[in-house]
Order: C-alpha cells, then sequence, then structure tokens
C-alpha cells in the first residue's frame, strides 16, 4: 500500500462516530485504538461473550459488491451471534486484509462500519490490517449476566422451538446477487427487499436480551434453519421435530419461485440470521408480551422430544426429506 496502514487507520477507522471515545468515557471501553490491547471493563455478576467471523471475499459476498454494504453485513452476522447468547454489544476489532489501499473503497466501506456501529452501539476498538486477498475478520465482544447466557445445550424434551421473523428471503437474495435469479423478473421493490435481506440482516440484540432467561436455548440461522437445529440437537442431547407447514416462509419468496423451492430455502438457505430458540410451554405467554414489546414476530415451529438429530414433517406426519445440510466450507 502506497499509504500507511497508520494513515489507513486514523483516516477511516479511528474516526467519529465508528471508533470509540478515547479513554476515560463511561461504560465498558476503557481504552479504544491506539494502545496494544483494547481495554474493556466488565461489571460485576456479568461475564465477556466474544464471537468471531471472517468474510472472504467471493466466498462470502462478491468481491465486487458495495462495500459499504459489504462492511454492515460484516458486523451485523457477528452481532447476531452476541445476540444468539442474549449478549448486550460492547464493541468489536477489525482484522483487515486488502489487495490495495484504494480511497474510494475504503471511505464506503468505512461509512458502512460506522452506521453498523452506531446503530447497534457497538464502536470499533482495535484491529490490524494486512496487504493481501480481500477478507473482512470482526471479533465482537459484548457482556451478558452470570448464567442468563442462551447456549445451545439446554433444550429439553417437551419445550417448543420458536424462529423469528421470516424465512428464505436472505437465500433468495444470495440467488439473485450471484446471478442466478434474474432482476428482471422481479420488481424495483422486490429486488430490493431480497438484496437487503442478504446484505442487510437484523441481529435480533433486542429481542435476544428480553429472552435471555426464558429461553432455554438459542442460536441465529446462519448455515440454514435444520442445520442450525442440528447444532442444539445434539449439544443438548435431543430430538427436534419441525413441523414444515408452520413455517414462516417469506411471502414475497413464495410469489417468485415454487412452494417446493420456497420451503427449501427456508429450511437450508443460511443468511437469515433470525433466531431459532427453545422454552418451556409456560413461558410462552412472557414470549408474547416480548414479541409485542419489540415488534417482532416469532413463529412455534416444532418441539423438542427425547432422541437425537432434527426432522421435518409434513402436513400429514410424513418426514420431508431435504437436500442439503446447511453450508459447510471444507465439502
Ligand atoms: P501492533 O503492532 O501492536 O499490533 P498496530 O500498529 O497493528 O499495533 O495497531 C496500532 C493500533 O491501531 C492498535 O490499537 C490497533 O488495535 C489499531 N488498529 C490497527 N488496525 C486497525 C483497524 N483496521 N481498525 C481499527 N483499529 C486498528
Ligand atoms: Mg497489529
Amino acid at each position: 500500500m502506497s499509504v500507511s496502514e497508520f494513515d489507513i487507520i486514523d483516516s477511516y477507522f479511528n474516526i467519529s462516530g465508528l471508533a470509540s471515545e478515547q479513554s476515560g468515557q463511561a461504560g465498558n471501553i476503557a481504552l479504544g485504538i491506539g494502545d496494544d490491547c483494547a481495554l474493556i471493563s466488565v461489571a460485576e455478576g456479568h461475564q465477556l461473550a466474544v464471537s468471531m467471523d471472517v468474510l472472504v471475499a467471493d466466498v462470502h459476498f462478491p468481491s465486487t459488491a458495495k462495500p459499504e454494504l459489504i462492511a454492515r453485513k460484516a458486523l451485523a452476522v457477528n452481532l447476531s451471534d452476541l445476540a444468539a447468547m442474549g449478549a448486550v454489544p460492547v464493541g468489536f476489532t477489525l482484522g483487515l486484509t486488502l489487495p490495495n489501499a484504494n480511497p474510494q473503497w475504503l471511505t464506503a466501506f468505512s461509512d458502512g462500519l460506522r452506521i453498523a456501529a452506531q446503530k447497534y452501539s457497538c464502536p470499533l476498538i482495535g484491529g490490524d490490517m494486512s496487504k493481501g486477498p480481500m477478507a473482512i475478520s470482526i471479533q465482537v465482544h459484548g457482556t451478558v449476566k452470570i448464567d442468563k447466557a442462551m447456549c445451545r445445550t439446554g433444550a429439553r424434551p417437551g419445550n417448543l422451538v420458536f424462529v423469528t421473523g421470516l424465512l428464505g428471503e436472505a437465500g433468495l437474495g444470495l440467488d439473485l446477487v450471484q446471478g442466478r435469479l434474474a432482476h428482471r423478473t422481479l420488481s424495483v421493490r422486490e429486488t430490493q427487499v431480497l438484496e437487503s435481506a442478504y446484505y442487510l440482516p437484523e441481529p435480533r440484540i433486542e429481542f435476544a436480551q428480553a429472552l435471555s432467561g426464558l429461553a432455554s436455548s438459542a442460536i441465529d440461522v446462519s448455515d440454514g434453519l435444520l442445520a442450525d437445529l442440528g447444532h442444539i440437537a445434539r449439544s443438548s442431547g435431543v430430538l427436534i421435530k419441525v413441523s414444515a407447514d408452520k413455517l414462516p416462509v417469506s411471502p414475497l419468496v413464495q410469489k417468485i419461485i415454487s412452494h417446493e423451492s420456497a420451503l427449501e430455502k427456508a429450511l437450508s438457505a443460511g443468511d437469515d440470521y433470525e433466531l431459532i430458540f427453545t422454552l418451556a410451554a409456560d413461558n410462552v405467554s412472557a414470549l408474547e408480551s416480548i414479541s409485542e414489546k419489540t415488534g417482532l414476530n416469532c413463529t412455534c415451529i416444532g418441539e423438542v422430544q427425547e432422541g437425537s438429530g432434527v426432522i421435518c414433517l409434513d402436513k400429514t406426519g410424513n418426514q420431508i426429506e431435504t437436500e442439503s445440510a446447511g453450508y459447510n466450507h471444507f465439502l
């Protein structure tokens, strides 16, 4: 890079609205960008929740995608992991590998990152940079009350299974972004909705915080509903039964593709970043008030039983075989 790493940090990353204010500010960040480490304070009775996602160009997003959208997605998918634990965002670190220091790209990327950092009150507190093929690693830090984190291990027979929002739009959005779904078949609004679903997932942070202490387990949908439910089933040592006809498949997706393909998207496409969680039946009315208060719909899609694995049943109780078990980078 012709400009120095430090110039880039000062111009695009250590900036107001994106980076945490410097030392001495209120809140958890005691020291942000500029020293060898950032310092995070954790209030008594809380734990630090840490998660990282690596996004590689042309694996997780097209390298030609708008830098602002790449940035927003990169932070949002990380925040979705904090949400899945019921944690409150505190700050994030950024590992950025770029083939060159293109000022237009960096400006747009930094703008996108600032929008997401402000929206979710999660400032940038440090990072690292290197020249190489484009990749973005973000590590988020959050806090959660001790014993209140929603782990994958807590699902119990008799629990009900819920999912927030709608399923399938991000999966179809990816088809659109990758050219498998033709733009000309869609209205401008439909294109916008699908692209946003893929690039701008909404981490369910507020909802998840209200849910922690209520749900017995939770995970976010990043690899596909069945694959992610599989993680809960395995970690908890239970069987999860999903009723296909109860799934909140996006009406827009159902309008654009066949019923079977829409169902397949809802079950197996990743990227929706909705929350799936299990809950004792006694807690359903408390869940309904959280849903009302946060304005986020959630749908009961199945139940937990003794056994192992995940099965999906149609209306008549027959098992539906699906093609994909979620995205796996090394298969
Ligand atoms: P070191 O050599 O000790 O790793 P660096 O020179 O890489 O430190 O970084 C100097 C400071 O700038 C550190 O506080 C680091 O966290 C921060 N930093 C480096 N790269 C980034 C980045 N891409 N975004 C935000 N902060 C960064
Ligand atoms: Mg460094």
